[in-house]
């Protein structure tokens, strides 16, 4: 691995911008074949060749720039993500409610009919159908 480390001298090598791209090609890869469309195979090859260009490109401080601009849009993203496969978990058995007041968010046990929910957060008051 020393020849590995010696080309890798200087440049940029991977981060977390470079895997999205490869997840992202080889998801255009599959796409393309089951729906026979040729653009995308295209597209995922052009990704594949952006990723390589980042990985031994020279210009650090620009590759960072990039890959931290892809981050602020990423980490939110994920977190909405987490977030619904969060509340997805428990849909059948409990519903969710957001405070009006302070925006605490409140889970409820389903089937209770109309009820008062009181924000443990600031202590506003509410209806909820559960
Ligand atoms: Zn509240």
């Amino acid at each position: 691995m020393n020849w590995f480390r010696r080309m890798m001298y200087g440049r940029y090598g991977s981060d977390q911008l470079n895997v999205a791209m490869l997840v992202a090609s080889i998801a255009l890869v599959l796409v393309s074949r089951i729906f026979r469309v040729r653009l995308l195979y295209w597209l995922s090859l052009v990704l594949l060749v952006l990723c390589y260009l980042r990985m031994f490109s020279r210009n650090i401080a620009r590759r960072h720039e990039e890959n931290q601009r892809f981050l602020r849009h990423w980490f939110p993203l994920r977190d909405r993500w987490y977030r619904m496969a969060d509340n997805l978990k428990d849909i059948r058995t409990h519903r969710h409610f957001k405070c009006r007041n302070c925006g605490q968010k409140l889970r409820v046990p389903r089937g209770r009919g109309k009820v008062s929910i009181t924000c443990p957060r600031c202590g506003n008051q509410f209806l909820g159908k559960t």
